[in-house]
């Protein structure tokens, strides 16, 4: 059990609001879908009217847990989105920890009336909210809300409902890479809480990693034969998927997920890296293992940040320059984190 601090200021302020929005981050990825899905269901359930927001279309694989298909995405409804937004008591945003991570949704939310809450996973959160569980040190959001929901149902009353033990779940299996990574003994009870209460972890394994097309299997095969390259002098692998690629591929949305993480499997492989080549810039997926901050990485040469183990950022280049100014960056930074002791 993850014992929460100050929760009952959050159940003061859920008590107070009739209309709650729900925020997610940009590219939504099963813990930001599933923290969304497992808080709307059990305010529902304690009946309020919570809506989730997110900048922009989670990746097919996910519509098993929206499929009402409730939540809204900015960069298709503006309009409804804002609206809703205006008109809500109290907003929570979760899985991000800067409204630089939601896009021009992020001005939105600045402006709107009403109080900001922040449940996230990440460091360091941005000083404009009003209340802010941040725990770090837990393995997903989707954990956080579940140890949330835990403590609010013994103040407010109510159960969380099965979709949102299912999201939740899925939130935490996802976010863990299937309970590889930043797994703790509270991981394990809520996993094991979960299944009490009914979830089907064989289903939801079937939902996530059973249902990929085959555009996604052949473009892996592809990835990791022609394009991965290794860099023996500082342990690294490298991808980039341009828009050639892509094309080749009949790419959708969300079909590299998880890639970044394979390069990792080679046992001399410390740093991870693939690039993205969307049409504004290019799209940074870091991974690492030991000691490797890849949180520092990112936040110093890819205009992003995260986890230590997990980063993400953005580079604004032409894509065929994006594989040396990684190996320019990554010699840079190694040289760098050796001088303060920190590799
Ligand atoms: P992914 O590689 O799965 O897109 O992202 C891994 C992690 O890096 C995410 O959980 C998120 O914390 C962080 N991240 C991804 N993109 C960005 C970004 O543009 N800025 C910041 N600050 N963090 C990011
Ligand atoms: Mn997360």
């Amino acid at each position: 059990m993850k014992k929460i601090e100050n929760i009952q200021s959050l159940a003061e302020k859920i008590c107070k609001a009739e209309d709650i929005i729900l925020v997610g981050h940009i590219n939504p990825d099963g813990d930001s879908v599933g923290s969304l899905m497992g808080m709307k269901g059990y305010l529902e359930a304690l009946g309020k009217r919570a809506t989730a927001v997110v900048p922009n279309a989670y990746p097919d694989f996910l519509s098993f847990l929206d499929p009402d298909q409730q939540v809204l995405f900015h960069s298709t409804t503006p309009e409804e989105v804002c609206s809703a937004v205006n008109g809500a008591h109290l907003i929570i945003c979760m899985d991000f920890n800067s409204l630089k991570r939601i896009d021009s949704l992020g001005d939105v939310i600045a402006g709107a009336p009403c109080e900001k809450v922040l449940i996230d996973h990440h460091p360091g959160p941005d000083p404009i909210f009003s209340l802010v569980y941040s725990y770090p040190e837990l393995s997903s959001t989707c954990e956080l809300v579940f140890w949330i929901i835990e403590e609010l149902s013994g103040i407010l009353g109510k159960e969380m409902p099965l979709a949102s033990a299912i999201a939740l779940y899925t939130g935490m299996m996802t976010d863990t890479n299937n309970f590889a990574n930043s797994v703790l003994p509270s991981t394990f009870m809520m996993a094991g809480k979960l299944m009490e209460a009914g979830v089907d972890k064989e289903w939801v394994q079937k939902m996530v990693f059973g249902g990929y097309s085959q555009e996604r299997m052949r473009l892996m095969g592809y990835m990791l034969s022609q394009n991965m390259k290794i860099i023996p002098q500082y342990d690294a692998a490298v991808m980039v998927l341009t828009k050639e690629i892509k094309e080749k591929f009949n790419f959708a949305d969300g079909d590299s997920e998880g890639f970044v993480n394979l390069a990792l499997n080679i046992k001399s492989v410390k740093v991870s890296a693939f690039f993205t080549e969307g049409d504004e810039f290019i799209r940074v997926s870091l991974r690492s293992k030991d000691d490797f901050s890849v949180n520092r990485l990112s936040r110093g040469y890819f205009n992003g940040g995260g986890h230590e183990r997990a980063a993400g950022g953005r580079l604004f280049m032409p894509v065929g320059e994006v594989e040396e100014y990684f190996v320019k960056s990554l010699g840079e930074f190694i040289e760098k984190e050796k001088q303060a002791h920190l590799l």
